[in-house]
């Protein structure tokens, strides 16, 4: 008997069939004499259509009120897959996330997990009651209803599968498992049988949005057994490993993008001590999410400028931070440019092998795509781009690494 933590994603419970489909999923697990948690995302769209109204309400943003409205999609799905479970035969209830309850920081709209009490649920589990659990919401300590960040029910699931003690967290979704790249702008992308917590997160970080980023750092650091696989036929899926069990080496694993990116150059600030800290204090002061900086010499030696990348999204508000900190931070002029694209490639074999940088720029290069800026890490290589080239980039950088080959 194996205690296992199922978690489905919004295409797989995107009515009420799949419902169905995912209570006998559930239902097997459960005959085969295991005990199982289940986490669920809310029916595909529900959560942009409920940010969408929460923006369209009226221009004050209460991020608390954002939060209590996003996290319903997850109330319907809980209700809906525990029926569907019971009219099978399944004993089985819902639990919401304050239920359990999950606990989170305050940051509403991004909330971290600080705990989760996890002792009704184990008991119920240990009685052979299968608990299904509301993804992607928590509670906050000030007892408000708190969100996890999109994609947030990976985080639940492994979250809660490391309260759990669980033996397997399985993310079931609607691709067979982690692919080279994204496959759905890539048709020969490869499903990859492993992937290490180091790439997957890396990949997860630059854009491959198959598992929430923070989903990969818990696993990690609770070494739970993740596997991505299919709600929708028996493949094996992929399983996410620690690098010294890795089987298959490949000079790059996989290729993410992440087209919504915008970049920020502030022209002409005073080359002295203490520059990039004020203005990055300030961001983040303001929640800003700066991704890739690159400071470079201007021709003028008393004077530098600074690039950085941010979601488009928070573009707006980055550069009215930038216009507020003027006084202390003088520079000459902003540029700001929407539009770019975020290529990475990524690979633990990097760190060994030598050429796979030079390989990277010569291929987009020879099909004329313009790096902007460009940034490495150990294990990965990101370039920013314009936006309009990103499916050429991937696909070429996929044909470059022949990542089609087995
Ligand atoms: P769910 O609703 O099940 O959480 P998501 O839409 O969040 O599903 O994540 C699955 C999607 O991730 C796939 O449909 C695919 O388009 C996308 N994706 C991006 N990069 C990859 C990749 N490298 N491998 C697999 N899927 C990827
Ligand atoms: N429903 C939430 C979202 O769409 C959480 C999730 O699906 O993981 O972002
Ligand atoms: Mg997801």
């Amino acid at each position: 008997m194996a205690r296992i933590v199922q978690k489905f994603g919004g295409t797989s419970v995107g009515d009420l069939d799949r419902i169905r489909n995912v209570a006998q999923r559930v239902k097997a697990e459960v005959d085969a004499g295991h005990e199982v948690a289940v986490v669920v995302s809310a029916m595909a769209g529900t959560t942009n259509q409920l940010v969408q109204w929460s923006k369209d309400i009226g221009p004050l943003h209460d991020a608390r009120e954002y939060d209590a409205i996003v996290a319903t999609g997850e109330q319907v799905t809980v209700g809906l897959l525990a029926i569907a479970l019971q009219n099978i035969g399944v004993d089985a209830r819902s639990w919401l996330g304050w239920q359990v309850p999950v606990k989170t920081d305050s940051t509403h709209g991004s909330a971290r997990i600080e705990a989760i009490e996890a002792d009704d649920i184990d008991a119920r589990l240990s009685q052979g009651q299968v608990a299904v659990v509301a993804g992607f919401q928590g509670i906050s300590e000030e007892g408000r209803i708190t969100t996890l960040g999109r994609g947030g029910s990976d985080t639940s699931a492994v979250a809660l599968a490391a309260a759990l003690n669980a033996d397997r967290c399985d993310i079931y979704t609607d691709v067979d498992g982690v692919y080279t790249t994204d496959p759905r702008i890539m048709p020969t992308a490869r499903k990859l049988d492993q992937i290490t917590f180091e790439e997957m997160l890396e990949m997860a970080s630059a854009g491959a949005k198959v598992l929430q980023t923070r989903s990969v750092a818990m696993g990690m650091r609770h070494n739970v057994k993740i596997q991505v696989r299919s709600s929708f036929n028996d493949t094996p899926g992929t399983l996410v490993v620690d690098e010294d069990t890795q089987m298959e080496r490949q000079k790059i694993s996989g290729i993410a993008y992440s087209a919504d990116e915008a970049k920020i150059t502030v022209v002409g600030l005073d080359d002295k001590p203490g520059i990039a800290a004020v203005m990055f204090e300030a961001l983040a002061h303001d929640n800003v999410n700066v991704d890739m900086i690159v400071q470079s010499a201007s021709t003028d030696a008393s004077r530098t400028d600074i690039t950085f990348s941010v979601a488009a999204g928070d573009a707006d508000k980055a550069l009215s931070v930038l216009e507020s900190v003027k006084d202390k931070l003088p520079y000459q002029r902003v540029d700001a440019a929407s539009n770019i694209a975020k290529v990475s490639i990524i690979g633990t074999a990097m760190r060994t092998q030598a050429g796979i940088a030079n390989k990277m720029f010569a291929s987009l290069a020879e099909k004329g795509v313009n790096l902007q800026v460009i940034s490495t890490s150990e294990i990965k290589i990101s370039v920013l781009i314009d936006s309009a080239y990103t499916e050429l980039a991937v696909r070429t950088l996929h044909d470059a690494f022949e990542l089609h080959e087995a």
